[in-house]
């Protein structure tokens, strides 16, 4: 009797807990999936640089996999799954998704690829190259954004990305060489150390233009070593690119 008891408390406990945690995610569910086929459709219309098929399947399905709404200050489905860029204090902002997309679309990223991204913010987008590469590297410049994205990458087990607080500028020899890589601030040229990391065949993302202007968003892809072709894909407003003081 008092084991039937126990038992029965047990489904109880796991009924309360059912409809206290489902609906919230449920909605997240739909919201997230509701995300994926507006991006879908988008890359899909006019100017996104991919061509008729659009954006590839797998990284749809890491943009369906990743919740979002754990990288962001409130939380919240609702914020998250609109196709919006979000505030992430201290004047920075997780980019809109289908941007996030679209740049990891371009970098051509495939399941035994070193992956460097330069602007880790949330950990967000870094997120979505966990899943497509084998290892990814990610630089952050602001202490607090480093620290907060490296316990959320953690707490979510995304074990395969490193963090580092520093100036992406130099990139990360150590953690290299690239075989893509992700900048996800403004600047007016590609860093040289960067496409010295990258290796040949690989492309390297980025917005190129003045911070807070609307930028190129350019693939530069390395042909030979000191060799490069550049092409600009669609207008695009990232923050700036910011150097350390020191
Ligand atoms: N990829 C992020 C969004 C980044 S916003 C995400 O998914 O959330 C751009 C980020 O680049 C900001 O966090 C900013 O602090 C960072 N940044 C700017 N200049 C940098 C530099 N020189 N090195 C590393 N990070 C830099």
């Amino acid at each position: 009797m008092k084991a039937l008891l126990h038992v029965l408390a047990m489904v109880v406990a796991a009924g309360e807990a059912t409809a206290q945690g489902a609906p919230q995610d449920d909605q997240c569910v739909r919201e997230r999936a509701a995300m994926v086929e507006t991006i879908r459709a988008y890359a899909r219309s006019a100017g996104s640089g991919l061509g008729p098929q659009g954006l590839p399947e797998r990284v749809l399905e890491a943009m369906a996999q990743t919740k979002r709404h754990l990288f962001i200050p409130e939380r919240s489905c609702a914020i998250a799954y609109a196709d919006s860029p979000v505030p992430i204090g201290l004047g920075q902002t997780i980019s809109q998704p289908y941007i996030v997309a679209l740049m990891t679309a371009l970098a051509e990223v495939a399941p035994d690829h070193v992956v460097l991204e330069v602007g880790t913010g949330s950990g967000y987008q870094a997120a979505i190259l966990a899943q497509l590469a084998r290892k990814v590297c990610t630089i952050e410049i602001i202490p607090q954004l480093a620290e907060t994205a490296t316990k959320t990458l953690r707490d979510l087990a995304y074990d395969n990305v490193s963090v580092r607080l520093g100036d992406g500028y130099v990139g990360w020899p150590e953690c290299g060489p690239f075989d893509a890589i992700i900048v996800t601030a403004a600047l007016g040229h590609a860093p040289p150390a960067l496409i010295e990391q990258l290796n040949v065949g690989g492309r390297l993302v980025m917005p190129v233009g003045a911070g807070y202007t609307t930028q190129q968003l350019t693939v530069v892809e390395k042909i030979a070593p000191g060799k490069t072709t550049t092409r600009a894909v669609a207008l695009v407003r990232f923050v700036p690119f910011t150097r350390s003081q020191n």
